[in-house]
């Protein structure tokens, strides 16, 4: 197989990329290193069967040559994270669909298969006990950023089910739910990240607003191989399908839940949303996914625990600050650059 991975040097592509090379793909990365890192990649890049092309989805010629040829796309690349949502609207919109059309493009050219992966953003602000994929998505104003980010996904959605239904492309649509794991930053406002970061340095644990809103935290080790089947079942073309995780959880227990797993003596400081984001924003006071389509189709069950996700997201963040520490102790800062970027440049083409 050979498979093209948009977003491949991001949180969940970069899993998605190691799974690929393990099975025994070739894996052409297509990443504008945004949102994605090249340190995220650096146990891969040994790795002869990976080819890295830095570039974006915007560039239909890029997209063009790297799709060329391919068996199979998981289409990752797109604006991620609330907070980057918010502050740049534009840039979000137009990576999200006119990216997306670029990449539907480029596979149908090439008679690829496409999975998809949008976010359980698109069902909005619908509480429902267990939202299913038919669900109705209800969404604010159509001037608000995050409502808006919505949209696009559900636009890209649209776009892909309608090249399905008109041209016959093969493609299956996901929506995972609030994946976490190592790689994830919290830069862009990830909750689970930002928490165990906190807490690891003694910092206060930030919850927005009072806390009691609640996602399902599924982990990256159990998505990504959902993604993989759920992308080789051939009843899966045409549909979408959920991947979450079991357990609901509000943001408040989430932070104390953070604080027990690493055994910090932090504080719970809460944050008004106004503060966190802007005046006016909106939050999903609830979150809940029913896997039920996922289960039925490839046996998708969301094993890892809330307290070993957390576990490892701890470990990992451990980890890379350590090695960044040692690191700034060995690179002249004077030059700019940690040694890692250098590292990975080296293994991109362009
Ligand atoms: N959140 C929080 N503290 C943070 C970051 C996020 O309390 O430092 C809240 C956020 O307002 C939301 C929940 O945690 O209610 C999940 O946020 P995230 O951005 O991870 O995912 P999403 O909102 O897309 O589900």
């Amino acid at each position: 197989m050979r498979s093209v991975i948009t977003g491949g040097a991001g949180f969940i592509g970069s899993h998605l990329v190691e799974y690929l090379l393990a099975a025994g793909d070739d894996v052409v990365v297509l990443d504008d290193m945004s949102t994605g890192a090249p340190r995220n990649l650096l146990g891969a890049l040994a790795d002869p069967k990976l080819r890295l092309v830095q570039g974006s989805i915007l560039d239909r010629s890029v997209v063009e040559d790297t799709i060329r040829g391919a068996d199979r796309v998981f289409h990752l690349a797109a604006a991620v994270g609330v907070r980057l949502i918010v502050e740049h609207p534009l840039s979000s919109l137009r990576t999200n669909i006119h990216g997306t059309e670029n990449v539907l493009d480029a596979c149908l050219a090439n008679n690829a298969k496409l999975l998809l992966v949008s976010t359980s953003e698109v069902y909005g602000k619908n509480t429902a006990d267990k939202l299913s994929e038919d669900s109705d998505r209800v969404l604010g104003s159509a001037l608000t950023s995050r409502w808006t980010y919505a949209a696009s996904k559900g636009i890209d959605e649209a776009f892909a089910h309608a090249y399905h239904t008109q041209y016959g492309l093969q493609v299956a649509i996901v929506r995972p739910f609030n994946t976490v794991g190592p790689r994830q930053t919290g830069r862009y406002g990830m909750v689970v990240p930002n928490l165990v970061g906190q807490a690891l340095r003694g910092e206060p644990l930030t919850v927005f607003g009072d806390g009691q809103q609640t996602r399902c935290f599924s982990y990256v080790g159990d998505v990504v191989p959902a993604l993989v089947r759920i992308a080789e079942a051939p009843a899966a073309v045409g549909r979408a399908f959920n991947l979450g995780g079991a357990e609901e959880i509000s943001i408040e227990q989430l932070a104390l839940r953070a604080l027990r797993v690493t055994g910090s003596s932090s504080s719970i400081t809460y944050v008004p949303y106004e503060e966190a984001y802007s005046e006016g924003f909106e939050d999903m006071r609830r979150r809940v996914p029913d896997n039920a389509a996922a289960f039925d189709l490839v046996g998708f069950v969301p094993r890892t625990t809330l307290d070993e996700t957390l576990a490892h997201v701890a470990a990992a963040i451990a980890e890379t600050t350590k090695a960044d520490r040692q690191r700034s102790a060995i690179v002249d800062p004077t030059k700019g650059g940690a040694r890692v970027a250098e590292v990975a440049q080296a293994g991109w083409a362009r």
